[in-house]
């Protein structure tokens, strides 16, 4: 565009000074002009910001990390620059996906992975991320785009592939293997794999994926009519895997493809999809920066705002071969895992002479508070400092004021009020 505006530019200079008649020069200077002002907003286009090497806790307005260091400062979490140590893989870019993706983006993640063979239409706005002008572009080139200009130190590699299909698993697979980013790492070359699927064969896939890799990953769903959405975690053998507890379709071996009625879509909100995105995230940076309670189950009903949780053990009779192979192998390291777990909690656990606050320069103390609550509180004016006395009596003290023999009688209230009536009528 910018050649082209330089180009007209040249032509408009040209025509003017080959115009033998002088009635046409206003114009042409004011179209020039106004392709000058073209040209310049073309050449100055949108700035990238330079990667940075090392995560700075620096508060100035030019710090793209400042807040999220702030986190350690907090005592939220040890150490958040970790987070440029961790690969997340991103299966599925869609209205859950790509907003998990920008999330971790700009929360500064190592390297994500996304994988997706869908294209970008303009029925996905009414959804978060991807914009109008990216219609038409697979949606792993377009989360690319739009990613790598909000955050250049993050590492995109995209897979533009499904699959459910024996060449798309393969490559799954390898990806998933690779550990060129972090060569020291154990197990395979990702950290977490999340789930962002719309449908039950490809998150069987990603269960086979991650049972035989041995890799932990989170799922995530919404409903078809949404207004719910859930997010699991799945740590192979030692929880639940998604074929330990089937999907009635799933375990019925229906197609799911053949339920679909022609002409008619599954309804999408962008705001449920954001807060399962948000919800799948949070669990996202609180395990891998390990920092509170990385929740097994997170359901979430948007109509009645209810957040049900819940654990699954792994089926003993699940389908999934590698599923059986993992839980055998948990039950093996479960009792030094526990035992460890327990001798963590009591070395950490405070002994009772220890002291807590051994500065303590507002002079609190702790005091026994059960003579507080004994039987004589409220009772005794003595328990109050000098000069102040109970206002209201206690209810031992409490007397109902004698009953009186007028208003014990309702029908000589009633003939009363009668008389009153006809006397305020009779002036
Ligand atoms: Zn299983």
């Amino acid at each position: 565009m910018e050649g082209e505006l330089k180009e007209l530019l040249t032509d408009l200079k040209t025509l003017k000074s080959s115009l033998p008649d002088r009635s046409y020069q206003a114009l042409i200077d004011k179209m020039q002009s106004r392709l000058e002002h073209l040209s310049t907003i073309a050449t100055s286009g949108p700035v990238q910001r330079l990667k940075i090497k090392d995560m700075s806790a620096e508060v100035v307005d030019s710090n793209p990390y400042s807040r999220l260091m702030a986190l350690q400062r907090m005592g939220i979490v040890d150490n958040y620059e970790r987070i440029r140590e961790f690969s997340v893989a991103i299966v599925g870019i869609g209205g859950v996906g790509s907003v998990a993706a920008e999330m971790l983006t700009r929360c500064g993640i190592g390297r994500l992975l996304l994988y997706d063979y869908d294209t970008v239409e303009l029925a996905n706005m009414n959804r978060l991320f991807f914009r109008p002008e990216q219609a038409g572009m697979t949606k792993t080139d377009a989360a690319v785009q739009t990613l790598s200009d909000i955050n250049p130190d993050v590492v995109l590699e995209s897979y533009t592939l499904n699959i459910t299909t024996v060449q798309g698993f393969e490559t799954f697979m390898s990806s998933l293997r690779n550990k060129s980013f972090c060569p020291s790492k154990e197990g395979c070359g990702v950290d977490l794999v999340l789930s962002c699927v719309d449908n039950y064969e490809a998150r069987m896939v990603v269960n086979q994926a991650c049972n035989e890799l041995n890799q932990t990953w989170m799922e995530s769903g919404v409903s078809e009519n949404a207004v719910s959405g859930h997010i699991q975690l799945l740590v192979p053998g030692e929880t639940a895997c998604f074929a330990c507890a089937p999907p009635l379709v799933v375990a019925s071996g229906i197609d799911e493809r053949t339920l679909k009625r022609e002409g008619v879509c599954a309804a999408s909100l962008p705001t449920t999809m954001g807060v399962v995105a948000g919800l799948l995230v949070q669990n996202t940076l609180k395990y891998l920066l390990k920092f509170g309670h990385v929740t097994p189950y997170l359901g979430y009903n948007a109509l009645k705002d209810y957040f049900p949780t819940m654990e699954m053990k792994p089926n003993p009779q699940c389908s999934n071969s590698a599923c059986l192979e993992r839980q055998k192998e948990y039950a093996l390291v479960k009792p030094a895992r526990d035992a460890a777990t327990k001798a963590k909690m009591e070395s950490e656990a405070p002994s009772e002479t220890e002291c807590l606050h051994e500065d303590n320069e507002w002079n609190i103390s702790v005091v026994d508070d059960t003579d507080l609550q004994g039987p004589d509180v409220g009772k005794s004016s003595g328990s109050l400092p000098e000069g102040l006395i109970h206002e209201l009596p206690s209810a031992d003290e409490f007397q109902k004021p004698p009953v009186s023999e007028e208003s014990a009688d309702p029908v000589d209230d009633l003939e009363d009020l009668k008389r009153q009536l006809e006397a305020l009528n009779s002036d």
